[in-house]
């Protein structure tokens, strides 16, 4: 993909500092974006490889895991971002720090997209998470299905599990690309692009446009806004999360 390397002209003072801080303070020297995006992309396909690889004949009277997989996913990535990543949990104190004291900062509805591959490290979660999501949310319940139901839907929901992670992520990563990237302008890209951009304004990311991906649950929720023209942008950042 391609990046402008340098940040705008026109960049606000403040968020220049932050940028120049969290590059050269939280960016490691060795940190490559592109391996990191291929590192998640691989693992994530080799699971899913593996759990379709491991359907016998009759998987297709299963198939309503998938559907059923998703959306639940769908629920808890909704919650997932609009309780801990913007409110300050007991316990999970790093998913807002990491997601409004950062990423919120780093990214701004007028400036959305990465300079550079190294600025992936602000987008993507740390590889290290992959494993806990596997371990945590693919395996048990994995394991719970293949020797309590049938193995069939153990390696559906395994399969369908890891790529919610995987379309997340590289959904995620096409927001904050540069907006002339030929992915960015796909339609639909293009649309969940706006979808996320409004959330990204500080006045009302902690209101509305929780759904990273497909915005099913933010409809449910009626959560959805569509454009930022009737709420004045906080350019304070002091409304960092609390309704
Ligand atoms: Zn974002
Ligand atoms: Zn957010």
């Amino acid at each position: 993909m391609q990046h402008a390397s340098a940040d705008p002209q026109d960049l606000p003072e403040d968020l220049l500092e932050f940028r120049r801080r969290y590059r050269q303070d939280v960016v490691g020297a060795y940190y490559n974006g592109v391996a990191h995006l291929l590192f998640v992309i691989c693992v994530s396909t080799t699971v899913i490889g593996f759990a379709i690889w491991r359907l016998d004949g009759s998987f297709w009277r299963d198939l309503a895991t998938v559907p059923i997989t998703f959306v639940v996913a769908n629920f808890v990535e909704y919650w997932g971002h609009r309780i801990p990543m913007h409110h300050r949990v007991r316990g999970m104190q790093m998913m807002f720090h990491r997601h409004t004291l950062e990423h919120h900062q780093f990214f701004t509805e007028r400036w959305m997209t990465c300079r550079t591959q190294r600025d992936y490290k602000i987008v993507l979660f740390p590889p290290v998470m992959l494993f806990f999501y596997l371990g945590l949310v693919a395996l048990p319940i994995g394991l719970l299905l293949y020797f309590f139901n049938r193995p069939n839907v153990a390696w559906l929901y395994v399969a369908t599990t890891t790529f919610y992670f995987l379309q997340y992520e590289s959904l995620h990563y096409c927001y904050h690309l540069d907006d002339e990237s030929w992915i960015a302008n796909l339609p639909i890209v293009h649309s969940l692009r706006e979808h996320h951009r409004v959330h990204h304004n500080k006045a009302l990311m902690a209101k509305c446009n929780f759904n990273i991906t497909w915005p099913i649950a933010d409809f449910v929720f009626r959560t959805i806004q569509r454009d930022r023209k009737d709420e004045e942008p906080d350019a304070s950042g002091e409304n960092s999360g609390d309704e």
